[in-house]
């Protein structure tokens, strides 16, 4: 098993009495900023001078300030923008400010993985990268939890890197739950692929393939939604608490029957092969490259490919469904109330 480090194993006095920086206020710089300030730490966050997160930080009691202003003096800067936005930032802005012993913190592996942005060696360069997006990383520290993170040390200074990525992790709650250390291309290249082959990218092309299966045989789509895309929540929150033997005890043995000796013709020895390709085109960079370069032209692509998806029947048909249900506006404040609900609707 791999070492788990819990609130015992990390020790908030490493951060306290450093300026902390966190640049960015959007779902990791939100989430991360108010809980190290609610741990106790003085933090600022650091915004481009015509941000539109200045309202909404200072509303939120946080201490803002323009990037430079933010920058000057930081011994810690959380790098929390968008990471196609973070070369950029870092050359202009952190690099001419960065003082030498301050911590550079990331989230996500991808620009010093593969190679965007590159820190003095007088410099740690860290990452404590929550396993969760930045509204839940907020809302289960508020609820007295946290969101596992893992941590990762790229270059060690001054020697005290791995217990400030300790310390910056059990002010944002993750200690909480369950810290876990690996490194910056062990992060960058699974958290990639994660996202592509099963969280979104897997998941999203899992529904709609369902979804237009069942319309194009002539179900109803509002059906068709309710059992490909409705139902996943319920069967994923039984997973996530239960694991998977424990989900499979919540349904019926011809659901059980069927998952079984169903589901592996659809992921089948095709799908793992391409999950592999998938795999080799993340570790060689050639999607971090394709990635870069979209960026860089404006995102033709990206935009076409959002746009189409916006525009799906699911999509259409789901808005519809879910206006009708505005209980699901609220479910993450009230779990309970929404779990009932959600009950009502499986059978
Ligand atoms: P985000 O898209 O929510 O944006 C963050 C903020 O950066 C926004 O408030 C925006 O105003 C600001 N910003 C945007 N463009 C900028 C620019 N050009 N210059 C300066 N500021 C700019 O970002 P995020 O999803 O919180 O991601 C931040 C980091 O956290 C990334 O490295 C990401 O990979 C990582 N991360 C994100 C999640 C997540 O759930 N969102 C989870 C784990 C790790
Ligand atoms: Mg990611």
């Amino acid at each position: 098993m791999a070492r788990m480090f819990y609130d015992n194993d990390a020790d908030l006095s490493e951060l306290e009495g450093l300026k902390l920086c966190v640049l960015g206020y959007g779902s990791q710089g939100r989430g991360q900023a108010l809980n190290l300030r609610d741990s106790g730490l003085d933090v600022t966050v650091g915004l481009r001078k015509d941000s539109p997160s200045f309202a909404k930080a200072e509303a939120e009691g946080m201490k803002c300030a323009s990037m430079e202003d933010a920058l000057t003096d930081a011994d810690l800067v959380a790098m929390l923008v968008p990471d196609t936005a973070q070369a950029k930032l870092y050359r202009d802005f952190v690099a001419p400010r960065l003082k030498p012993e301050a911590c550079l913190l990331f989230s996500h592996g991808f620009n010093v993985h593969y190679k965007q942005v590159k820190a003095p060696r007088e410099n740690d360069v860290v990452m404590v990268a929550p396993k969760g997006p930045g509204n839940l990383v907020r809302e289960v520290f508020q609820a007295g939890g946290g969101v596992p993170c893992l941590y990762a040390v790229e270059q060690d200074a001054t020697g005290r890197a791995t217990r400030k990525a300790l310390a910056y992790a059990k002010g944002v709650g993750g200690t909480r739950a369950g810290v876990l250390a690996t490194t910056f291309a062990e992060e960058t290249e699974t958290d990639l692929f994660g996202e592509q082959a099963v969280l979104c990218g897997g998941a999203t092309a899992l529904v709609k393939a369902g979804f237009e299966t069942l319309v194009e045989a002539g179900y109803q789509p509002e059906l068709a939604y309710f059992e490909c895309m409705h139902e996943l929540k319920l069967i994923v929150d039984l997973m996530y608490r239960e694991g998977m033997q424990g989900m499979r005890r919540a349904i019926s043995d011809t659901a059980k029957f069927g998952d079984l000796t169903r589901g592996p013709r659809v992921v089948d020895d095709g799908t793992r092969a391409r999950m592999r390709e998938m795999l080799a085109e993340i570790r060689d960079g050639r999607f971090a490259k394709e990635w870069l370069a979209e960026d860089a032209e404006g995102r033709p692509r990206y935009n076409k490919l959002m746009a189409a998806d916006a525009d799906h029947k699911l999509e259409q048909v789901g808005k519809q469904l879910r206006d009708k249900m505005s209980w699901l506006k609220q479910s993450a404040k009230k779990p309970e109330a929404a779990k009932k609900n959600e009950a009502l609707l499986v059978r």
